[in-house]
């Protein structure tokens, strides 16, 4: 995918949102309706229980559990009565290529003034598998600071080092003075390994900033196993050729500086404070022999469509997207194999499917077409949406907005949503004003260095310059819920503890879907298509619309 050049759009009209609101009453919706929440929320709950159930086994991307769970999306699609909009039918196949890495058969040597020191996989590093590993390497590390290129900030972590050859290290994270949006963008694959690859490096080592990690390392090793992916279209791949990756433990990670005149724990803290890095060579090599198995597996985007019902708009679709895979089966955890993914992301596809069902039974009629998007391989690396958005099944200067639902965890009751996106386009005003007549309060992202905002579906919209937002539930810091979610991360996500046996609050998201709902109506009936805000960084992708 190849970027647009920028062009302004013209203002919103001041006048849109009494316009946009009268224009509801014109048409018939389904969020008018009132249904018992509780009933509904347990109806979304089916969906996930089918969903995340064992017989799924995780619906990893390319097997026979994701392939039963796509047929299901497709009969609740039927009996929505949405059309099929996908290649065949409602499916979109997609191809990839699979590595599985193997550590047992694969070495790791630190040299260190002609000494070898032996670095072990899993409790010290972790091999990438998502790019193709060359099958030996032996190079010197430099190190490049937060690793962030970023020419139109005038940043450049690359600069005035020769990376020509080089093992580039890095420290997740960025200095305080770049937007979170920025660093989540130059950090993307698209950007990121094209980035390192131009720079002529021949491998990456990532060290995570403790303060910053998900889940912890023990977890992110019995991940390791899991298979690698990336799209066989060649056009949509982050590099023309192998590229070593690493991620180091940051426990072990001081033992890479020995002899470079800076300590570990110093260039921490500079990372925890969000200062600028120094960039210096290592006094330390890499030899690696990496082991992994390649294969290829189809796995299939389902795709079906609301026509809407205004002439002039019904060319033009407001996309909802979730995904349906997971992990899959993997290593045990407490006696459990199978990663049911029940919130990452069972959740947002019968929310997907609640959606279409609540505008079915309600005969609604809406203005702009309303696409579902049930993708696959987002766990991957946000591969199936990836795909779609580079070979959308509808025109692509049709689809109007993207609202992805990903993982937005009703554990606790709806009082704050946090809104990725919030402040690049109009999206924002909008998920404003149809929460503020719910009651629940909008907030922007509170852990920016998480980078979900290009961690999730809708980035591949946003790159292909789609205004695109994404919600999930947020707790008021200082609270006992604020440790719900906190300890939900830790324990369950990532985790076969994310099945249908955990805590869940119905009613909670009985209300999200109602959310979701209402603001789908009211993008698809608005007079105008959203709109980037002018200062918006992502304004960049936009295409202009006649
Ligand atoms: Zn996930």
């Amino acid at each position: 995918m190849r970027t647009q050049p920028m062009i302004l759009h013209p203002i919103r009209p001041a006048l849109l949102a009494v316009s946009a609101f009268a224009a509801l009453f014109s048409c018939h919706t389904a969020s008018a309706a009132t249904p018992d929440p509780q009933a509904a929320g347990q109806r979304w709950w089916s969906y996930v229980q089918y969903l995340a159930s064992d017989q799924m086994e995780g619906r990893l991307t390319g097997s026979d559990g994701y392939r039963r769970a796509a047929r299901y999306v497709t009969e609740q699609f039927q009996a929505s009565g949405l059309a099929p909009k996908g290649v065949e039918g409602y499916l979109q196949p997609v191809r990839f290529d699979v590595q599985r890495i193997q550590a047992a058969q694969s070495s790791l040597t630190l040299l260190q003034k002609g000494q070898e020191h032996p670095l072990s996989l899993g409790e010290e590093a972790l091999l990438g598998s998502r790019l193709p590993q060359p099958k030996s390497l032996e190079a010197p590390l430099v190190f490049v600071g937060y690793g962030l290129h970023i020419p139109e900030a005038h940043y450049d972590d690359f600069a005035d080092q020769d990376l020509h050859g080089k093992i580039i290290v890095y420290l997740n994270g960025g200095p305080s003075q770049l937007s979170s949006a920025l660093k989540a963008h130059s950090r993307s694959p698209q950007e990121f390994y094209r980035a390192v690859e131009k720079a002529g490096a021949v491998g990456i080592v990532s060290i995570p900033n403790p303060k910053s990690m998900d889940i912890p390392w023990s977890r992110m090793a019995l991940a390791a196993s899991q298979p690698g992916m990336q799209l066989a279209d060649p056009a949509l791949q982050d590099t023309r050729g192998p590229m070593f990756t690493l991620t180091l433990n940051p426990a072990h990670a001081q033992q890479i500086f020995a002899g470079s005149g800076h300590a570990w724990s110093e260039l921490l803290a500079l990372g925890d404070a969000g200062k600028p890095l120094p960039r210096f060579p290592l006094s330390t090599r890499l030899r690696a022999r990496v082991s992994a198995l390649t294969e290829q597996v189809e796995s299939p985007n389902i795709v079906g469509v609301l026509p809407g019902s205004d002439p002039q708009r019904k060319g033009e679709y407001v996309v909802l997207t979730a995904h349906l895979d997971h992990l899959g089966i993997g290593e045990p955890i407490g006696g459990d194999r199978i990663y049911n993914g029940a919130m990452d992301d069972a959740s947002g596809v019968a929310t997907l499917l609640d959606v279409a069902r609540q505008l079915h039974e309600a005969h609604a009629s809406l203005k702009r077409s309303v696409l579902f998007v049930v993708v696959c391989a987002e766990e991957k690396g946000l591969l199936g949406s990836r795909y779609f958005a580079g070979h959308p099944t509808v025109p692509a200067q049709s689809l109007v907005a993207d609202l992805n639902t990903d993982m937005f965890l009703p554990i606790i009751p709806l009082n704050n949503l946090t809104v990725f996106g919030l402040e690049e386009s109009t999206l924002g005003d909008d998920v404003r004003a149809v929460a503020s007549g719910m009651d629940v309060k909008v907030l922007p992202d509170a852990q920016p260095d998480r980078n979900i905002f290009i961690r999730s579906d809708q980035y591949n919209f946003i790159r292909t310059g789609v205004p695109s937002i994404m919600s999930a539930f947020a707790a008021t810091p200082g609270t006992e819920e604020e440790k719900t979610m906190k300890a939900w991360l830790t324990n369950r996500y990532h985790a076969p503890s994310d099945d249908t046996n955990q805590p869940v609050d119905l009613v909670a998201a009985a209300r999200f879907n109602r959310l979701l709902l209402t603001l789908t109506e009211r993008v698809a009936n608005a007079d105008a298509r959203p709109q980037w805000k002018q200062a918006s960084f992502f304004k960049r992708f936009a295409v202009s619309h006649p």
